[in-house]
């Protein structure tokens, strides 16, 4: 079995050398991963912007009725 991690000690986790597995560059982390570079471009890249959008929400009608919403009594 497994064990369960009940709480977590960064002291556990000393940093490793590591090699980018986008860059190559070799460098260290606690964990295996993008260097903070490739981390940073890749936020860039990938973040989104919400955005508003002027669309009226039409709910579906459902073809059969419930029932029991219906029911007269
Ligand atoms: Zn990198």
């Amino acid at each position: 079995m497994r064990p369960v991690m009940d709480s977590y000690h960064p002291d556990q986790y000393p940093p490793i050398e590591v090699v980018c597995p986008r860059c190559g560059e070799v460098g260290t982390a606690r964990f295996a991963g993008p260097c903070t570079t490739c981390i940073a471009n890749l936020r860039d890249q990938i973040r989104g912007e919400a955005v508003v959008v002027d669309i009226e929400y039409v709910p579906k009608v459902n073809v059969t009725a419930n029932a029991v919403a219906q029911k007269d009594d």
